[in-house]
């Protein structure tokens, strides 16, 4: 039987990862840029190991331990280093409980799962995704953007925009829920067009690398968030101490914080490094700097997502074999993308062996 998976972000590669495992699956992945992972972005940058997106996991989470251990890599997560989150008032860095520091960033988690910490990868974030492409390596179609979705007797037609059209027995979609939207709505999925209104919040990351001795304000716990009520461009939502939080990012004697930017013209860098000058007293310039840009980032659900979900998937059992996997839907974290592609993975098997 010949799966298509449309997306190569986690939740795709662990869709195709959960195929591969079960005989009988011909796998593509079809990806519409020439990198895989998504929103998962590690740099190594001159000893430094820079994440442009997520940096680890809730470390009560099994999903990712257990995947880096069926890819041989299960040595290679790391736990949390420094503990415990402060908050910015404008004035001082002052205590905050783990939470409450989450809900600042709009991630919803339960306070006893935030306080358990996180866990990560020692080469970073893309370390799964690169174990995961490296395994899939036969299966992944690069630089091809699905452009259509069509029914094709018991199967399906994938048209990509300026290429080739592929064919198979079932589809996973593992792409953001706007990019998802249309392709259901074109096959009659009743409700699909409302998965568009999940609201996938811009953010602006910035990495900076100092020099121990730059950095005067002692850099207690992980980092800290900033109390919300500024909606200025290029404000400061939240700062990591990345060289403090998990082994291995930066060299002896070298410092990396993570500046989280609201979206806004100017200057990223610039800003980044002039808020956090003023929290952390910083001297003189960073060594370096990299922005990342998000303009759709974390996605945040609406009150009806539920129903809506109900409803298209009630209208994806009546197709043949088709499953939508990713952080549009169940969850947005990173654990969810595993959970959430390899259930996908289960639904197309199900509907193949009635
Ligand atoms: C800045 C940031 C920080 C985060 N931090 C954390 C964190 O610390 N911990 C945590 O648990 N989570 C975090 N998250 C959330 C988590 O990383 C993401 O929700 C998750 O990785 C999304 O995975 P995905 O596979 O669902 O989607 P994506 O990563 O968005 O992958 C979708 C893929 O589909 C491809 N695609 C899109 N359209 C097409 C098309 N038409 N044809 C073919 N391919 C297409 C895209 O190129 C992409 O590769 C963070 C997210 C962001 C943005």
């Amino acid at each position: 039987m010949r799966v298509a998976v449309i997306g190569a972000g986690l939740a795709g590669l662990a869709a195709a990862w959960e195929l591969t495992q079960t005989d009988g699956y011909e796998v593509t992945v079809v990806e519409s840029e020439r990198r895989a992972g998504g929103v998962i972005v590690t740099e190594h940058l001159q000893g430094f190991v820079v994440e442009g997106g997520p940096d680890g996991f809730l470390a009560g989470e099994p999903e990712l331990p257990a995947l880096a251990r069926e890819l041989g890599i299960g040595d290679q997560v790391v736990n949390q280093c420094a503990r415990g989150t402060s908050l910015w008032t404008g004035k001082e860095l002052a205590p905050v409980e783990e939470g409450r520091a989450a809900a600042v960033l709009g991630i919803e988690a339960k306070s006893a799962d935030v306080a358990a910490g996180f866990r990560s990868f020692a080469a970073g974030m893309s370390q799964p995704v690169a174990a995961l492409c490296q395994r899939l390596a036969g299966a992944l179609r690069m630089g091809q953007r699905v452009a259509g979705l069509t029914r094709a007797g018991d199967g399906w037609r994938i048209a990509i925009a300026g290429g080739p059209t592929h064919e198979a027995d079932g589809v996973v979609l593992a792409l953001p829920a706007y990019g998802t939207a249309p392709l259901l709505e074109s096959v009659g999925v009743a409700g699909a067009r409302a998965l568009a209104e999940v609201v996938y919040v811009p953010s602006i990351t910035v990495s900076l690398a100092y020099r121990a001795e730059q950095v005067e304000a002692p850099l207690t716990g992980a980092g800290f968030v900033v109390d919300q009520n500024n909606t200025a461009p290029l404000h400061l939502r939240a700062c990591t101490y990345a060289s403090s939080k998990f082994p291995g990012r930066a060299p002896a004697g070298r410092v990396l914080l993570r500046a989280f930017l609201a979206p806004g013209d100017g200057d990223p860098a610039t800003a980044a490094h002039a808020h956090l000058a003023a929290i952390l007293h910083l001297r003189g310039e960073p060594l370096w700097s990299r922005v990342f840009h998000w303009p759709r980032g974390l996605p945040r659900y609406q009150a009806s997502h539920v129903d809506v979900l109900g409803e298209v998937r009630h209208g994806l059992a009546e197709l043949p074999s088709i499953a939508i996997a990713g952080a549009g839907y169940d969850g947005a974290g990173v654990s969810a993308c595993v959970r959430s592609g390899r259930a996908a993975a289960r639904v197309i098997a199900r509907s193949t062996a009635r």
